[in-house]
């Protein structure tokens, strides 16, 4: 019987499955149960992508959180855009994350999972937070496109 980094092999070389990246803050965080199984399973490489300073102190955290599993690889940016260079970079195809300013910049053929918490929608309400450079309000931008199809050569 193969044991569990065979079995993942053998997997990722019938089906092609793409390394996937996986934010700690506000991602991992909100489910490490779900996050330590994905991890623990997926059959390509796992990154494990953080703005975070501290390898140490990420490793403990991810530890203390219930992470478990050693299938993967710590990868520190000192900027939310920066992580879409490291996306790029390792061929990440499947990425988690719940800040807008890391999603916005990753490129369109990369699956994007966004994680909903506290800090990124407003529960009372069941509205997302966005801001000008994050997001368009869907009627301001109907209104627009309106407006240029009815006065063509108008700007
Ligand atoms: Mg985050």
């Amino acid at each position: 019987m193969a044991d569990a980094q065979e079995a993942r092999e053998i997997v990722r070389d019938i089906f092609d499955v793409p390394p996937i990246g996986i934010d700690i803050d506000g991602t991992i965080t909100e489910d490490p149960q779900f996050f330590n199984l994905l991890i623990s399973i997926w059959p390509a490489p796992v990154y494990i992508i953080t703005f975070r300073h501290d390898q140490e102190r990420a490793m403990r955290d991810l530890r203390q959180y219930g992470i478990d599993s050693d299938n993967f690889e710590l990868v520190l940016v000192n900027g939310h855009e920066k992580k879409a260079a490291e996306i790029t970079k390792r061929g990440i195809k499947i990425m988690f994350d719940d800040t807008d300013e890391v999603i916005c910049p990753i490129p369109g053929n990369v699956l994007v999972f966004k994680v909903r918490n506290d800090g990124n929608f407003d529960f009372p309400s069941k509205r997302w937070f966005y801001d000008k450079n994050t997001g368009i309000d869907f009627d301001e931008y109907v209104r627009e496109i309106t407006r240029r199809r009815e006065s063509p050569g108008a700007e």
